[in-house]
């Protein structure tokens, strides 16, 4: 994975030159000081004093939570040193803030060029507060000042905020030059976070050099006030970080995404490459699994979904939570960065969670816009990525990138949904039946029931477009029940006029997630006194793999009602033949794009041979979908006792073409139609 772009050498010399600057000052300030002269009017007590405050300020620091997983913590050593640089002379502040420095990079392990860097810029700002001190005062930088006045703490405020900008601006570059990022973008940025909490530390170093001057009570007082600034602080930060911040997955929430992108979208300004860019993610159909498992594992599976994205996620992006099962990740990137990232994280939900004892397969769809080509404000990126996302899910390409088409398309989809909702309301839709014929005499031993819909205004819509769009919108349950009762009601009929028959019926992924539908089928069953044996339920592969544990659940109870369950397109897909059989399937039907050529590509016949034999070694009733021509049909009847769908046999027609079908069949027995 890239990591952000590096240029060491540049880094590395700026380094050297921050620590050679910082050890050269150290070295000359050391052999320039007057020590007699500190040794002598230096208060020993009050040396000690500060020089203790400084390192307790790095070993217990204010922490400030910046994110979920990663901390932001301020030491409070600067006020003391700050202070030591009147009482003690800047050589002693130096060496309290050394040592506070040498600290911080014990307790965490720091590497040593960031150690080396430290080292110059801990002697630097102080070196740079005591010339701006000494300068306003008009005293020696290295001698201890004496008495202090009003003239002194103000000079000692202004080396204060000289100390602060000056360590800013050093830390700031080396950041920049490691992400080659703007400089100045990167100081603003921090300034504004830890600007105030410094102000008010300032403050403390100039209450402390007065307190210096009158004992030690004073200065032991001043620690209720620093005491209490830690408190506040870290009690600020707590509830600024729950403000900014989800709760229950620890990631940034919507108002810290706005934030993020308009800062985003603001240092891109200064960049060649476009970005950033946006991904909106969101769980397919989270609100199963939420009502089906209950809310605490449907909070178990967003907090293991956030985990999976902030490990997958490089080190340019950021993952938020925008509430229910939707996530948003901000890329500093362009279009294919963005892209890849979106691929990337949706492919580590590719194995199943650990929730609970459960092991979910969770899926998402992702929508993309990137900056400036989809919308040059955080705004429009939102909305555009939103649209995206719409289309992901109902084109189910998973990752789907804006287009302005799919606005247009969008609005489209949105109205015939509706008109979907009211033909469904009005039982508009009807069924078409396809002949499945025993290849070796002929007879139709079965039908598939195919829903139909006559738009009012458009015409006659395919289920390839409508079906979709009921299952995204879990209008499929009034789908399924109205395909299921016409189709049983007609076969009732067929039955009681004497013809054996099968039917089968397509259904969805959300069935096999939905405990209720043994019942539903059984009593759809009942209620057109149609055996359980006459019914055959067709699933495909993905519908199985959407949830595969409860699909298994369900899959069981059917069969135990006695319905057959039937693989739809098998090939298509990428289940084996070995898993599936774990399932206790009875019939598999082999897609038709494998079939069509049969009868021509030695490829396709191959490949429909192997699994024809397989399947009815393993005692699977087999059905060849999309036999479109004679030869196709004579060359699967040559591999054995398969059944055949296609245009060759019929195409898909209604229940009276069908009457008269089976009257013509029952009244020519001998009639050869292969
Ligand atoms: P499917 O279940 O694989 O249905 C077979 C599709 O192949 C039907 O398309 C049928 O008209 C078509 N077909 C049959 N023989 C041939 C042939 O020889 N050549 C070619 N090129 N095509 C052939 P249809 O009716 O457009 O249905 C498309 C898909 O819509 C179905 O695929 C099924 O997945 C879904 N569908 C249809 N009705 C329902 C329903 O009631 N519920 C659900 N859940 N899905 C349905
Ligand atoms: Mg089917
Ligand atoms: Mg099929």
């Amino acid at each position: 994975m890239p990591r952000a772009p590096m240029r060491p050498s540049r880094l590395h010399v700026y380094i050297g030159v921050i620590m050679a600057a910082g050890l050269a000052t150290f070295a000359v300030s050391v052999v320039a000081t007057p020590w007699d002269q500190v040794l002598e009017l230096s208060p020993l007590w009050a040396v000690a004093f500060l020089m203790l405050s400084a390192l307790a300020g790095e070993v217990r620091p204010v922490v400030l939570h910046v994110s979920g997983t990663e901390k932001r913590s301020l030491g409070t050593s600067m006020p003391f040193v700050l202070a030591l640089i009147p009482v003690a002379g800047a050589t002693t502040a130096m060496i309290a803030q050394l040592a506070a420095g040498f600290l911080i990079a014990a307790r965490h392990r720091i590497p040593v060029t960031k150690l080396l860097f430290n080292i110059g810029q801990n002697v630097l700002m102080v070196a740079v507060a005591a010339w701006v001190y000494a300068a306003i005062a008009g005293t020696d930088p290295l001698a201890p000042g004496g008495e202090i006045g009003t003239r002194h703490v103000a000079a000692l405020l202004a080396g204060g905020i000289a100390m602060v900008v000056a360590n800013q601006l050093m830390v700031s570059a080396a950041v920049a030059l490691a992400a080659s990022r703007p400089l100045l973008h990167l100081a603003r940025q921090d300034f504004g976070f830890l600007s105030l909490s410094q102000l008010v530390l300032i403050a403390v170093a100039g209450a402390a050099v007065d307190l210096a001057h009158h004992g030690l009570l004073g200065l032991v007082l001043l620690g209720a006030p620093v005491a209490a600034a830690h408190v506040f602080a870290a009690m600020g930060a707590r509830h600024a970080h729950e403000a900014r911040h989800d709760q229950l997955t620890g990631l940034g929430n919507r108002g810290r995404l706005g934030d993020e992108l308009r800062a985003a979208l603001s240092t891109s300004r200064h960049r060649a490459d476009a970005g950033p860019g946006l991904v909106l993610l969101d769980l397919d159909n989270f609100k199963d699994f939420n009502d089906a498992l209950g809310h605490a594992v449907g909070d178990g599976i967003l907090r293991e979904v956030a985990k999976r994205l902030v490990l997958e996620a490089p080190p340019c992006a950021s993952v938020h939570r925008l509430g229910g099962d939707e996530f948003a990740i901000v890329v500093l990137g362009g279009l294919s960065e963005t892209q890849r990232v979106a691929r990337a994280v949706l492919a580590s939900l590719a194995t199943p969670l650990a929730v609970d004892s459960l092991e979910l397969l969770v899926r998402a769809s992702a929508g993309v816009a990137v900056a400036p080509l989809h919308g040059g404000d955080a705004a429009s990126l939102m909305k555009n990525a939103d649209i995206a996302l719409y289309h992901a899910k109902l084109e189910r390409d998973r990752v789907s990138t804006y287009s302005p088409e799919f606005a247009v398309n969008t609005v489209e989809r949105l109205q015939l949904l509706v008109d979907l909702r009211a033909a469904l309301h009005e039982r508009a839709l009807h069924v078409a039946y396809q002949p499945q014929v025993d290849l070796a005499t002929g007879r139709t031993v079965g039908v598939e029931a195919l829903a139909r819909w006559n738009h009012p205004e458009r015409g006659a819509v395919g289920p390839d477009e409508f079906v979709p769009l009921a299952e995204d919108s879990g209008l499929i349950y009034a789908l399924t029940d109205i395909v299921l009762d016409a189709a049983l009601a007609d076969l009732a009929r067929w039955r009681d006029a004497g013809h054996e028959l099968r039917l089968a019926v397509n259904i969805s992924a959300r069935h096999l997630s939905d405990l209720a539908t043994p019942s539903i089928m059984r009593a759809a069953l009942d209620r057109h006194g149609v055996p359980a044996s006459s019914l055959v339920l067709e699933v495909t592969e993905t519908a199985i793999f959407t949830d595969p544990v409860r699909a298994d659940l369900v899959l069981g109870a059917l069969r135990q009602l006695g319905i057959a369950i039937a693989i739809d397109d098998y090939g298509t897909g990428n289940a084996s033949l070995n898993y599936l059989r774990r399932l206790k399937i009875d019939e598999l039907k082999i897609d038709r794009s494998f079939v069509r050529g049969v009868g021509g590509d030695p490829q396709d016949l191959i490949i429909v041979r192997s699994t024809v034999e397989l399947a009815l070694a393993l005692g699977l009733r087999v059905v060849a979908e999309g036999i479109e021509d004679a030869d196709a049909g004579a060359a699967v009847r040559a591999l054995g006792p398969v059944i055949g769908q296609g245009y060759h046999y019929g195409r898909p027609m209604s229940a009276s073409e069908i009457d008269l079908r089976l009257g013509a069949e029952a009244s020519t027995p001998a009639l050869d139609r292969r």
